[in-house]
């Protein structure tokens, strides 16, 4: 039997709005411009349930550059700015399906991500351009043909955000160990932020030596996320924030529908239950961490 539409109408919807956080906090880590709505009516639906502040995330050349006009019109809205690790190969080898929908090109060649590279350095020397990223390591959609150039962009923006003095804003899927070993290689600027942290409770206690962020995702409310949910037992409060990465990973019970900045409260929620602190007092530690990872 196929799904009445009724209930695949369902699926789309938007979640309700959650009950209001009572400790403002910001979103860490979002993608507005692939959410269905305008910027403002986002951010206002975000602000009536307390959150208040978003890091508007850049993944390739437009987008970054999308994220630092957003961020100079709005001012509870710090941008991030980079090539993301699967867009790296795609210039290079060149790719019909890139996200930037700037038509099919053919590969472009290292001086075409040289080229990529320098509009994205411009960009990150703004002043309401608060990081570098996202970029780090993607095995799951990148094959071996476009590893090297994942990891020479990789390391281009871990330059260019030690240049900057910005943060640093890692993706790591299905990379863990060559993600940190590439940061143990190039020296990790003062502030680097593992996006959607997907490690264990080993790998947690590895970046808390290190003195790396932690930003947990709706993921942490999955399930199947025992290991997530270890890691955020043993990382350090003041290593911890919390991100919807929406459109994507819309927390339980929604998963599958529609996220975006409004939904933090769930996420949040679910973290001070699995650290046995209360609402308020994650929150309170969730704002400031951000504010201190981003500089703002
Ligand atoms: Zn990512
Ligand atoms: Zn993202």
């Amino acid at each position: 039997m196929s799904p009445s539409p009724s209930s695949s109408a369902a699926k789309d919807a938007p979640p309700p709005l959650p009950e209001p956080l009572r400790v403002a906090v910001a979103d860490s880590h979002t993608h507005l411009d692939m959410q269905a709505g305008s910027v403002e009516e986002g951010l206002a639906k975000a602000a009536s349930v307390g959150v208040t502040t978003v890091v508007q995330v850049g993944c390739d050349v437009k987008g970054s550059r999308w994220a630092a006009e957003t961020a100079a019109a709005h001012p509870n809205v710090h941008a991030a700015v980079a090539l993301h690790p699967n867009e790296a190969p795609r210039i290079v080898l060149g790719d019909p399906d890139g996200w930037s929908r700037q038509g099919a090109r053919a590969g472009g060649g290292e001086g075409a991500l040289d080229d990529a590279l320098a509009e994205i350095e411009a960009l990150a020397a703004l002043g309401h351009v608060k990081a570098v990223g996202e970029t780090g390591l993607d095995y799951f959609r990148t094959g071996p043909e476009g590893m090297a150039a994942q990891e020479r962009s990789f390391r281009a923006h871990i330059e260019i955000a030690k240049r900057q003095g910005k943060a640093l804003v890692i993706h790591d899927r299905d990379a863990h160990a060559d993600v940190l070993r590439v940061l143990r290689e190039e020296g990790a600027p003062e502030r680097t932020v593992f996006h959607c942290y997907s490690g264990d409770a080993e790998m947690a206690r590895e970046c808390a030596a290190a003195g790396y962020y932690m930003s947990f995702a709706g993921t942490v409310t999955f399930k199947n996320a025992a290991p997530l949910r270890e890691a955020l037992a043993v990382a350090p409060l003041e290593l911890v924030l919390v991100e919807t990465d929406a459109p994507y990973l819309t927390p339980a019970p929604y998963r599958g529908r529609p996220n975006a900045p409004y939904l933090i409260p769930l996420t949040v929620r679910a973290m001070a239950a699995v650290r046995g602190i209360d609402e308020d007092a994650m929150a309170t530690a969730l704002a400031a961490n951000t504010a201190r990872a981003f500089d703002y």
